[in-house]
């Protein structure tokens, strides 16, 4: 039978998927359903779908069903690569409120990613604010060779992108937040496999950054760094894809938290389905997905320069201390405990805030504009 993952409908029909996934999908509808807020991330419902759908046991079963019963009796399923939900709540939020504030004291921000293609034609240096793209390899032939997820599994690129951002910072004077993340590309098989391994996917790391410097980066310094960030990417182990950097001009704080938003959002796990259907290669999909193997520590954010908290240039807003309900009310109500802990009330702000922010509706994440 020809099931359509991205459409709940047909997953709900008699015998399209297992029992206990039908009604662990249901439940999640039921959430999704009654909220506006949810509705309103994109592509949430087709992610939710493709998890439900998968076919891959093992421990892989125990994240699908968490992620599904998310928010269910108030409980979060604490895995922000899928679910918007913790994205939001664990990523996006707080990072917002860290650096959102240092836009006034770093007007000079950028929105980067440092990325890969295999293409060549497709491969340079984006600077959106001006009309041309730099292209130098487009008269290559291009590569062949598509890496697989055991390579991305050791997550070699992953520390050394995260390495490079950090070295990128300082050269530039600023600072830089940053997020790595995973880029799944499926292509049809080929008779007589000149790729190597499971050439039919590759399983690509790229970089989010918000990077930060003491003035302008001027379009040639630019170039400087795109040259450079090839040169590194040519001394990468498994380097098999061409060098990519976009780059945009942060304009105002506004713009600064739609690119944390944007930087730190869930796995776009519909997107990859898409390619791998594309392929023909969506039997490919779940195992693919199923191996990356994403607790890995090497794609936690990073931060460095004046936005590390570690930092004694650090412009950022310090994330809460972890106090408890009773300490919080005994420092509202009781001037006297209140005096004995000066240093609580930015915290407490903090807390307070995020507790109106919850209790309100209509939450999303913020976007770049298209
Ligand atoms: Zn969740």
């Amino acid at each position: 039978m020809d099931l359509d993952r991205t459409d709940h409908r047909s997953l709900l029909l008699p015998g399209a998927m297992p029992l206990q996934r039908q009604i662990a999908l249901k439940s999640w509808l039921k959430r999704y359903w009654a909220s506006a807020w949810m509705r309103d991330e994109k592509g949430w419902l087709e992610n939710a779908c493709l998890l439900a759908s998968s076919r891959v046991d093992g421990p892989w079963e125990k994240q699908v069903l968490r992620t599904l019963y998310c928010g269910s009796k108030g409980r979060l399923c604490g895995l922000p690569d899928f679910c918007n939900r913790d994205a939001l709540d664990r990523r996006v939020e707080p990072a917002q409120r860290e650096f959102g504030p240092a836009f006034d004291r770093a007007p000079h921000s950028y929105a980067l990613v440092l990325a890969s293609e295999l293409d060549p034609r497709k491969a340079g240096l984006w600077l959106e604010w001006l009309r041309e793209p730099w292209l130098p390899f487009a008269g290559e032939r291009g590569l062949d060779l598509l890496t697989d997820p055991i390579q991305f599994n050791d997550y070699q690129q992953a520390e050394l992108l995260g390495d490079f951002v950090r070295d990128l910072a300082g050269v530039v004077g600023g600072g830089a937040f940053c997020r790595i993340e995973p880029d799944l590309l499926f292509r049809r098989s080929e008779p007589g496999g000149s790729m190597r391994g499971h050439g039919d996917h590759a399983a690509l790391v790229h970089a989010n950054v918000l990077l930060n410097a003491p003035g302008p980066i001027e379009p040639r310094t630019w170039r400087t760094i795109f040259r450079w960030y090839a040169q590194f990417w040519a001394r990468l182990p498994y380097c098999q894809s061409y060098p990519d950097l976009w780059v945009d001009q942060i304009g105002d704080r506004a713009g600064l938290e739609t690119w944390l938003g944007y930087s730190l959002k869930p796995w776009e796990l519909h997107k990859w389905f898409l390619r791998a259907r594309r392929a023909g290669r969506e039997d490919a999909f779940d195992l693919v997905l199923a191996n990356l193997d994403y607790h890995h520590d090497e794609l936690r954010t990073r931060a460095c320069g004046n936005l590390s908290a570690l930092s004694g240039e650090y412009i950022g807003r310090r994330k809460p201390m972890r106090l408890s309900n009773k300490e919080i009310n005994q420092w509202l109500n009781d001037p006297a405990f209140a005096a004995l802990h000066p240093d609580w009330e930015d915290s407490i702000i903090q807390i307070l805030e995020k507790r109106k922010a919850r209790r309100g509706r209509g939450r999303k994440v913020l976007r770049p504009a298209a």
